[in-house]
């Protein structure tokens, strides 16, 4: 089974020590031969492939470690604890979280949302205050803000986003007022690769008081983010767009704010005591994990965190922004491809419509040739309707990607145009 062939460009073009043939050798998957055509996988934002020392972590786990974590006195379980409390303290140095108090293992971004809508939302958010997000929002940075919306009598407020599909600051600081309590964005939109100045969306809503949730699903795996930089309240993402498992992620809060939030899911190990009479509550993180949590996937987690940082985010930024570039030269060279997503400051996506051709046609003949994109509305409907269109193909970049895979899709629509004309 061959890897797709890695031209000299792909390799360490930049003089970091980025190796990219080095770094793919560690991903099982990307040797797969899908019924002839090898795998060219550029489908990183719906979820990145897992390195083998991820792989590994989670199955020595369950192989030598497995038992409940907190509540145990006996090895294996105070082991399992260990592992599982290590990977919380990797995640909170890999984001630059003061304590590892702030963050809390949840299901991943959706939960995390989620969690701070049904906590901070409920408690903090009344009739006739308003939530402000933005036109190229994620619709799990949307929906939970809506139901909350309508639960509370409170209304949604949308910052616009121009044709490059960029969020509008001026449109923003005239959004914000005395009633808004909450601004919830997103670092880098899933949709469109936009990097929107998270920095300066926080400085303004503190200007006025206004506390402020980021959603880095897709930042985390591309740039380095530092949340005490970013001045954020809440910052959310999933292990599993980072190299990490499925069905966990975090939510970084500042140790205040998480303290003053009152508790979401209620059960097993968010207690201190329980009687008929009265519960207390347990301390941080643990009184905001109900139950037994993803012990293997938080392990699996810590393990991507440990990958990521081995390698360097400024070298992975660096490596991927010169991709992008590329990228977008060869998809700009094809005149039927119309680019959904322009941004000045943008990382990894590369969103597009062929002119004539349904983007579902796009991917079903792309994966005949090996190569998978996701077609469709990508979770952001309503960044299809501002551009107008229903859907669009996404081919989202990861740090294994190569200018040759580019090369590969780059051929692939040319043969979809032909079949089409
Ligand atoms: N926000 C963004 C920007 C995303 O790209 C995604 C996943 N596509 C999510 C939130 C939701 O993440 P998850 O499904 O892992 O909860």
């Amino acid at each position: 089974m061959a890897i797709v062939d890695v031209t000299d460009q792909d390799r360490d073009t930049r003089g970091t020590g980025f190796d990219v043939d080095r770094i793919r050798e560690d991903f099982p998957i990307l040797r797969t031969r899908l019924d002839g055509p090898q795998l060219v996988y550029l489908d990183n934002a719906a979820t990145s492939q897992k390195p083998r020392l991820v792989i590994d972590a989670v199955s020595d786990y369950y192989a030598n470690t497995n038992a409940n974590i907190h509540r145990g006195v006996h090895r294996l379980s105070v082991q399992a604890t260990d592992a599982y409390e290590n990977a919380r303290g990797k995640i909170q140095r890999f984001i630059g979280a003061e304590r590892r108090e702030e963050i809390v293992f949840v299901r991943g971004t959706t939960e995390a949302v989620n969690l701070i809508a049904q906590t901070f939302g409920r408690t903090h958010i009344d009739r006739d205050d308003e939530v402000i997000i933005s036109t190229m929002e994620h619709h799990s940075n949307i929906v939970p803000w809506q139901l909350l919306c309508e639960e509370r009598g409170a209304r949604l407020r949308v910052v616009p986003i121009n044709d490059d599909g960029e969020f509008l600051l001026d449109e923003y600081e005239n959004l914000l007022n005395d009633r808004t309590k909450l601004v919830a964005v997103t670092h880098i939109a899933n949709a469109l690769g936009t990097i929107n100045p998270v920095e300066r969306i926080v400085e303004l809503a503190h200007a006025r008081g206004v506390r402020v949730l980021i959603d880095g699903a897709q930042a985390v795996p591309h740039t380095e983010v530092d949340v005490r930089r970013i001045d954020c309240d809440f910052y959310a993402f999933s292990a599993h767009k980072m190299f990490g498992p499925t069905g966990v992620g975090a939510l970084y809060g500042k140790l205040d704010l998480l303290e003053s939030l009152p508790p979401y899911q209620s059960g097993g190990d968010m207690i201190k005591s329980v009687t008929f009479e009265k519960t207390i509550y347990n301390d941080l993180p643990h009184r905001l994990e109900a139950g037994t949590p993803n012990i293997a996937g938080a392990i699996g987690f810590g393990a991507a965190v440990d990958y990521l940082t081995a390698i360097g985010m400024d070298n992975i930024a660096s490596y991927e922004d010169d991709l992008l570039r590329y990228g977008t030269k060869v998809l700009s060279a094809i005149p039927e491809v119309r680019l959904i997503g322009t941004a000045r400051e943008k990382a990894s996506v590369l969103s597009f419509v062929l002119e004539g051709i349904h983007p579902h046609d796009v991917g079903t003949i792309l994966d005949q040739r090996g190569v998978a994109v996701r077609t469709g509305h990508h979770c952001s409907q309503p960044v299809m309707q501002r551009f107008k269109v229903p859907a669009t193909a996404r081919a989202s970049l990861a740090l294994y990607n190569t200018r040759s895979e580019i090369d590969a899709l780059a051929t692939g629509l040319r043969q979809v145009i032909e079949v089409f004309q």
